[in-house]
């Protein structure tokens, strides 16, 4: 029996970000449209004889009961009952706190990683009902591709993939609180909601322009509020490539280009004009979220 696994988790957009509703137990509604893309963290997966072990290459992650991986490896033990412990180590290249979701995605990974080691066969939807406990884009980590999310996010609906979109990816030195973002967020505020119909047909049909005019994030509006630097950052992404959008709830902004060597293009323009604390990276599409290295 194995005694070692080796997982790619890759990182989420969202190609939409709708919220619909604000619900009374102070969850949102959502629609969104979720795509993974091939920036990833590297897990490896130890069996031991006992604990929840974490060693992760980044400052700000947490190795104790705070870190997602923990939290979805210690529900797993518990609920079954498992015999031994696991030690995981995380080559972390996702940004932190970015609103691309590196929590979630390590959390799926490791969902994934122990029912492998353990042979516990569960099925992938009885791995996101428990992942969804943990966090409303887990579930989405688990599946990948390109899916519409809808009640909080955890509701899936496979779509037909993007055709290979490339972006560079932008991320500034500032942390951006989910949380504050929503409640900060003022629904009868919100002037555009994005076309989410829109880019559906244009995945089914395999039209990249109308998948890419119609890219849009209602929480800019509160984010690019808040933050100016986002907002500026936003601007000069829009002048750099096809079409900026902010990831998530920020900071980070993606900037959609034709091909890999325009994005690798705008890449070194963006290291010439901004400072050495925006990482700046090129990623593409892909359809799975957690790979088997
Ligand atoms: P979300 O959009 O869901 O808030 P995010 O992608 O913006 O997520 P993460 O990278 O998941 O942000 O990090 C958010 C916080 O979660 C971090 O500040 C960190 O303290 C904590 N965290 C817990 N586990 C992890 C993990 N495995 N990787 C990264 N951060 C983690």
């Amino acid at each position: 029996m194995s005694k070692k696994l080796d997982l790619t988790a890759n990182a989420k957009i969202n190609l939409t970000l709708d919220v619909l509703a604000k619900r009374k137990d102070g969850y949102h509604e959502v629609e969104m449209i979720m795509q993974s893309i091939d920036l990833a963290d590297r897990l490896t997966f130890t069996k031991v004889k006992e604990g929840i072990e974490i060693e992760v290459n980044h400052p700000q992650v947490p190795t104790d009961q705070n870190n997602l991986i923990y939290q979805a490896a210690q529900l797993l033990f518990s609920e079954l009952d498992l015999d031994g412990g696991v030690k995981v180590k995380v080559d972390k290249q996702i940004p932190v706190a970015a609103g691309l979701a590196g929590g979630s995605t390590n959390a799926a990974a490791t969902l994934v990683a122990i029912n492998q080691l353990w042979n516990l066969d569960l099925s992938r939807a009885e791995l996101m009902l428990r992942g969804a406990k943990l966090g409303a884009d887990i579930p989405f980590c688990l599946e990948g591709g390109t899916q519409l999310a809808t009640g909080i996010g955890t509701e899936l609906e496979r779509l037909s993939s993007a055709s290979e979109l490339y972006l560079v990816i932008v991320n500034p030195p500032l942390e951006v609180s989910t949380g504050m973002i929503y409640q900060n967020l003022k629904l009868n505020q919100v002037i555009s909601h994005p076309q989410t119909a829109k880019v559906i047909a244009g995945l089914r049909i395999g039209e990249t322009d109308l998948v890419i005019d119609n890219l849009t994030n209602v929480l800019e509006t509160v984010t690019l509020n808040i933050y100016p630097e986002v907002a500026n950052l936003k601007k000069k992404m829009e002048q750099l490539t096809d079409k900026a959008l902010m990831a998530g709830s920020g900071p980070t902004v993606l900037g959609f280009v034709v091909g890999q060597d325009r994005a690798e293009q705008v890449k070194v323009e963006l290291e010439e004009e901004l400072n050495a604390d925006y990482k700046i990276m090129v990623s593409k599409t892909v359809k799975q979220a957690i790979e088997f290295n």
